[in-house]
């Protein structure tokens, strides 16, 4: 794998490039966040292994604006604190995965190797269909920069639907992923919420995005227009 290290500890950093290294990996080394944004945008990396806390610009700083720029390139935060409030926003600024130092080389070397199954298909923080936004961290709704208060069942369902765009969800796959193992009421729980959502993210904006396919479930596309 080609993987970069962008930490301003010049020992840690060499003796994380020379470990990886002997695992046969092709190693650059970044020693702040600009030197470490300018590799990630001209080279092609598998993972990137990125210290929170760096010079010019820090780890969050970098992340995020790889993200932005539609770089998903699997991110590695490591952290010298072990704050929750750090790892937080870590995960939350597009990182996608994180490991206090210090840390077992071993240990390491597993989480790029899971990272790296992960590929660089976009994973977005904030998810979009259209014009309606949805963010998980923040726990907000918006449609065309509206604010839209849901309440949490609503906001599960539609992050459901959100995270699988046009694609069709049976409502006994709804039911799974929303509600829990001990949920004892009918599927039409489904039906009843995916008509709350309606009338709160659709109908206001004259769309239809959460389409019904007969017999089969709903879907959620982006135009959200009328369909005949
Ligand atoms: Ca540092």
């Amino acid at each position: 794998m080609r993987l970069l290290v962008v930490e301003d500890e010049v020992k840690l950093a060499a003796y994380v490039k020379r470990g990886l290294e002997a695992d046969g990996h092709a190693v650059d080394v970044a020693h702040d966040g600009e030197e470490g944004l300018w590799f990630a945008r001209n080279q092609p990396y598998d993972v990137i292994i990125l210290d929170i806390m760096l010079p010019r610009r820090n780890g969050y700083q970098v992340c995020a604006d790889l993200r932005a720029e539609g770089n998903w390139t699997p991110v590695l935060m490591l952290t010298a604190k072990d704050g929750e409030y750090d790892i937080a926003e870590a995960l939350d600024t597009g990182a996608d995965d994180y490991l206090t130092k210090p840390f077992s080389f071993v240990v390491l070397s597993a989480r790029i190797r899971a990272l790296a199954r992960r590929g660089n298909s976009a994973r977005p923080a904030v998810l979009a269909v259209g014009d309606l936004k949805l963010d998980p961290a923040a726990h907000t709704c918006e449609r065309a920069g509206e604010p839209i208060a849901l309440t949490p069942k609503e906001f599960s369902l539609l992050e459901y639907l959100m995270r699988h765009p046009g694609e069709v969800l049976s409502k006994m796959d709804i039911l799974n992923a929303v509600w829990d193992w001990t949920f004892e009421g009918d599927s039409n729980v489904v039906e009843v919420y995916i008509g709350y959502l309606r009338k709160k993210i659709d109908a206001p904006f004259g769309r239809t995005s959460i389409e019904t396919v007969r017999g089969v479930g709903y879907r959620i596309v982006p135009d959200g227009g009328k369909r005949a």
